[in-house]
């Protein structure tokens, strides 16, 4: 759309004053207001992690100053709104301080040494406004050298940067300090990527192997949209995560995950993942996911595409672009339905409803968790290797999900420039695929399994469960050591503790008048000895008061599953074998 009136930038400048006790602090000039009154809007949210985080709790000291520098009085009007009574003043100017001191990709975090700057913590918008560019300079505290962030530098101009809207503000995290770069090109894309708080990487390697984790990512669309795109890599003694953004990215590791080669792969696997963001859900994304509200939970019910997806193909990228074997790739699977297929909640949260509640139960997880809810990630990623199979077989391996999520990309996000709604996605599929997807969705709307092997058969494998058969008695608990005490942290549902009335907090002192130690012999002892229909005496203290229980054991539901490969593959198996584990 063209630009109707008044474009011009907002501008912010960030400083550091206090940066030891964590603080940034904010200035913001609003050119053109000429109103009675401005209500400035922090969002609640970073988009990409759906959980209400209300930033606007870490904001004090907020002021507003007319052109001539005169205060003009502010009033708080809701948990991230003020208003300003700018009394037809042409600009007002607004300072605020924010606390930064919550290490996570979605978060600000500011200390002596470096600050990292979650845009949706940060920066204010104007609700009228949000289509105004903005600038933002950045005024790095003494001895910080280097600042990097997608946005672009503002011509003529030191440490400014420019924003064509607050969408793009919002989506392109800073990062100020003195952080190891290194560059490299691939896809026809210039890479930075920003290595903060030490590490054991290899420069010279990651260079190669992300490149190729980009190129291959790149293959599958047919285009990369960015010139440019930055990783903010961030290293803690034990970290992981990411978020992602349009063109950059920012992951959490682990400082010397890269000494193992599994390390490595998780690594790279992160990166893969991130990166097949900047396509799938950036730009390829549900309707709800953008343009966005700011101010509350934007609910959509495909997240099992946008993230499930995405997650399916991470591991598949790393595994053809060379860096892991067919059988790791085949571990990787595994994994997916070892979790998915052990958790009771699978069979109490549909898919999409997974996805809608994102914001009350994926990311707020308790002790119920696993008995109520699964995770759009790995049970998402199953469904992508359902649907990427079938698409396989029944097209001789010349249409996959590869195909499925080109066409995608070109029709909703280039042609139609717009998200999709939960039909849509489901009828274009069907369309470029030449199949009905009607069994997958129905997976997706009930909480059920699915028969894998009718599926994994198109690709010559099989899964067994080799607990199948066997009957073994199963208290169906976890628990965890605190002060010395064994604690009950996780009941299964239909369990033999659930039926019996253990309890979560529960501290287990003995079973058959035996003690139990905290190295758990003895809980394995005497599970090991257990039969089916066994009674057993159970001694706890329940927030101080000892009590015992009599339970009797129930059979295990655990599930052992195993997947093998099929000595002699058909030729329609070998086509979809090789064209879904192809290499780059
Ligand atoms: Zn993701």
């Amino acid at each position: 759309m063209a630009q109707l009136h008044n474009a011009s930038p907002v501008y912010f400048e960030l400083s550091f004053s206090e940066p030891q006790a964590h603080y940034i602090d904010v200035r913001m000039t609003i050119p053109g207001v000429k109103k009675e009154s401005v209500e400035l809007t922090m969002p609640v949210w970073a988009p990409g992690s759906y959980l209400i985080r209300e930033f606007s709790k870490n904001v004090e000291a907020f002021e507003a100053f007319g052109s001539a520098g005169q205060s003009l009085k502010t009033t708080k009007t809701a948990k991230n709104k003020w208003q300003v009574i700018a009394g037809g003043e042409e600009n007002i100017t607004v300072t605020y301080r924010v606390y930064a001191f919550e290490v996570s990709v979605r978060t600000s975090f500011v200390d002596a040494s470096h600050a990292f700057i979650s845009p949706t913590g940060v920066f204010m918008f104007v609700d009228d406004m949000i289509d105004r560019p903005s600038e933002v300079k950045v005024i790095p505290f003494a001895g910080w050298k280097k600042v990097s962030t997608g946005l672009e530098l503002v011509s003529g101009k030191t440490d400014a940067y420019y924003a064509e809207n607050f969408d793009i503000l919002f989506d392109s995290p800073i990062e100020i300090g003195n952080q190891d770069v290194f560059t490299f090109d691939a896809a026809g894309v210039h890479h930075e990527v920003a290595m903060v708080g030490g590490g054991n990487y290899d420069k010279m390697r990651l260079q190669k192997d992300m490149a190729k984790i980009v190129e291959g990512a790149t293959q599958i669309f047919d285009e990369n949209p960015n010139k440019r795109y930055v990783f903010i890599v961030h290293h803690y003694a034990n970290g992981g995560g990411g978020l992602e953004h349009l063109n950059s990215t920012v992951l959490g590791a682990s400082r010397f995950a890269y000494e193992t080669e599994n390390g490595y792969k998780g690594f790279l696997g992160l990166v893969a993942h991130e990166y097949f963001h900047l396509w799938n859900i950036k730009r390829l994304r549900p309707a709800a996911l953008g343009p966005f509200d700011y101010s509350a939970e934007n609910y959509t019910t495909n997240l099992w595409i946008g993230e499930g997806f995405t997650a399916y193909y991470d591991n598949l990228l790393v595994h053809r672009a060379g860096f892991s074997s067919q059988e790791q790739y085949f571990q990787d699977i595994l994994g997916d339905i070892q979790a998915v297929e052990n958790r009771a909640g699978n069979h109490v949260q549909p898919l999409g409803e997974a996805s809608f509640d994102a914001w009350i139960k994926y990311y707020r997880q308790d002790e119920n968790s696993v008995n109520t809810g699964v995770s759009y990630y790995n049970k998402g990623a199953l469904m992508a290797l359902l649907i990427d199979l079938k698409l396989l077989h029944e097209n001789n391996g010349a249409i996959g999900l590869d195909e499925v999520m080109h066409a995608a990309y070109r029709e909703f996000y280039k042609r139609e420039g717009r998200g999709y709604n939960d039909e849509e996605f489901k009828t274009l599929a069907e369309k470029v695929g030449g199949i009905s997807l009607d069994d997958i969705y129905d997976l997706v709307n009930t909480a059920s399994s699915p028969d894998y092997n009718s599926y994994l058969a198109y690709a010559g494998l099989e899964l067994i469960d080799l607990n199948e058969g066997k009957v073994t008695a199963d208290l169906g608990i976890r628990t965890k050591i605190v002060d010395g005490e064994i604690i009950v942290s996780s009941v299964s549902r239909a369990s033999t503790a659930w039926d019996g009335g253990i309890n979560v907090n529960d501290e287990l002192i003995a079973i058959n008048g035996y003690r139990l130690d905290v190295a758990g012999r003895e809980l394995a002892r005497v599970t090991a000895a257990a039969s089916v229909g066994d009674e057993w005496k159970v001694l706890l203290s329940r927030d101080g008061i000892v009590q015992e229980l009599n339970i009797k054991m129930k059979p295990s539901t655990a599930k052992a599953f195993q997947l093998v490969e099929k000595d002699q593959l058909n030729p329609k198996q070998l086509l979809v074998r090789n064209r879904w584990l192809r290499q780059f």
